[in-house]
């Protein structure tokens, strides 16, 4: 028998305090099982030392992409999103590879920026998410002010599960609404060191507050919830350990097992035999001497097992996966095993790209991971005219890996690439110096934005494209785009030919 898989995302603005929840839900949860401190034995041992290798070789850090914990007999998948003010597709695929999220708000903030975009993010394939109000133990906002602004700007229904009775120098504890217990801060660290207290006796204030809490917000709904339409709200504190516990038990609770995943011809349910999965995320390696890259499978269906072949749909003969990197729990039977949900690492050489579908018999194909339309429009200029291999070739590597798209234009050879963050930029011409030795620079674009055209009639798109040269260019898989000056320009262009479709996400 597999334990139950709950396969998750945190997701919030940078300094909420994502990596110290991170780090309390693995300590909570029993088990601090990041991949290298697993002890091996037997095959077991072969696949640690696998990837070691890799991962000393190369210089990459595949071990904080995924976080495995096993906690009453559940096995919890944490995937990293990476933590930037900015951020890459990678981050947006991370999220279609997850079948729910964490969403972490600073008490004294609220809803930020990049918790919104996130949010939206996970807003478009449904996923539901329960919300943690971290840094009770500091000054916050008042809570119904935190409440509405989540219900308001996020447009969801919010359901308080615990309340925090006061905050800042204020700070009693925190109540567990269901319950009525209390988790009451101890010590000169004012943490949460284990004392629980059943029905307190609370002022007149904190009832009046809890009462109107409880009149006031729908009561916890799983079904809303699963359907993304509910948030149910946790009161917490990260660094002092409050609302850890009770977090690990709500996604233990009510998070969702994997689910079917859309794919075509049909949707692929998990208890589906044949094995089946989708790359959501490709990692190079930081050592220029090495071109390998691991590629990031989330199993949709069947029993992966180590040696499996699996064929890339649509590309590729069938590849033996001979060392996968498993991300162990310790306490594992048989960890030359994985199942829906789990993710497993595949090293390759530039074969697997993200999007891809991997199966046994390659008869499906996973659907709806978006590209994004870039925000920033750059042109690369290049310092030394005999590198245009090279540089092809690196901006190439690039957008497979969901750093930067690339668009190759009909007209003159000055190829754009697109972000959907500044960061992104410095990552990619530094790397193009170090990786690649192309020294390269950005300038402005004449475009604003892109859009992926299409159209029913081969003939309307044919007559759109001729009409429109000097604005056309490929993506990398040659597809054709449409470069726009402004999302104005994408308006009157697009009521003009009616026949064609402009998408600003292309799935693939
Ligand atoms: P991230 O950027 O979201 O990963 O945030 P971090 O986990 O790095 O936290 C950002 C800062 O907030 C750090 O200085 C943390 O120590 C602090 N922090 C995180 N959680 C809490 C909390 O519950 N209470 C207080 N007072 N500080 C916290």
């Amino acid at each position: 028998m597999t334990s139950p898989r709950r396969t998750f995302a945190i997701i919030s603005h940078p300094d909420a305090g994502k990596t110290t929840l991170t780090e309390k839900l693995l300590y909570f949860g029993g088990a601090i099982h990041l991949a290298g401190e697993v002890k091996a034995r037997g095959a077991n041992r072969r696949a640690r030392s696998d990837w070691m290798k890799i991962e000393q070789q190369r210089g990459i850090s595949v071990t904080s992409s995924v976080m495995t914990f096993e906690h009453d007999g559940i096995t919890f998948n944490l995937l990293d999103t990476p933590g930037h003010e900015d951020f890459s597709e990678d981050t947006y695929r991370t999220l279609t590879a997850v079948d729910s999220a964490v969403m972490v708000i600073d008490a004294a903030k609220g809803i930020e920026p990049q918790t919104r975009k996130l949010f939206e993010v996970c807003r478009l394939r449904s996923v539901p998410i329960i919300t943690f109000v971290n840094k009770v133990d500091r000054e916050g906002r008042p809570v119904f002010e935190l409440l509405d602004e989540i219900a308001d700007m996020l447009a969801l229904d919010v359901s308080p599960m615990s309340w925090p009775i006061g905050m800042g120098g204020e700070f009693e504890g925190v109540l567990d609404l269901a319950s009525n217990r209390i988790s009451r801060p101890e010590g000169d660290s004012r943490a949460f060191l284990g004392t629980v207290e059943d029905s307190p006796a609370l002022s007149e204030r904190w009832q009046e507050e809890i009462e109107l809490a409880q009149i006031g917000y729908p009561a916890f709904d799983p079904a809303a919830y699963r359907h993304g339409d509910l948030t149910p709200v946790y009161f917490g504190s990260a660094l002092k350990d409050f609302g850890v516990a009770e977090l690990i038990a709500a996604l233990a609770e009510h998070a969702p097992a994997p689910r079917p995943q859309p794919a075509e011809p049909a949707p692929v349910a998990p208890e589906n035999d044949e094995v089946t999965g989708f790359v959501f995320k490709v990692q190079a390696n930081m050592d220029p001497n090495h071109r390998d890259r691991i590629a990031f499978m989330r199993l949709c269906s069947g029993t992966f097992k180590r040696g499996m072949k699996l064929t890339p749909t649509g590309h590729g003969k069938p590849i033996a996966v001979h060392s996968p990197i498993l991300f162990f729990a310790q306490n594992r039977e048989v960890a030359d095993e994985a199942f829906p949900g789990d993710i497993i690492g595949i090293p390759n050489h530039g074969t697997l790209r993200v999007g891809d579908t991997l199966s046994e018999r390659a008869d499906v194909r996973f659907t709806g991971l978006p590209n994004f339309a870039p925000e920033i429009l750059r042109r690369v200029q290049l310092k030394d005219p005999t590198k245009t291999k090279q540089l092809r070739k690196a901006l190439d590597d690039m957008a497979e890996e969901g750093v930067t798209q690339v668009f190759y234009p009909e007209i003159g050879s000055n190829w754009i690439i697109g972000v959907v963050g500044q960061l992104q930029l410095e990552v990619l011409l530094s790397r193009l110096e170090v990786e690649y030795k192309v020294a390269a620079a950005l300038e402005p674009a004449p475009f604003d934005t892109a859009r992926w055209v299409s159209a029913e009639d081969p003939a309307a798109l044919k007559d759109f494209m001729d009409l429109n040269r000097g604005a056309m260019a490929k993506d990398r898989d040659g597809n054709p785009v449409f470069l726009a000056k402004s999302a104005w320009e994408v308006g009157y262009i697009a009521d003009r030919y009616a026949k064609v479709r402009f998408a600003a996400t292309r799935e693939r």
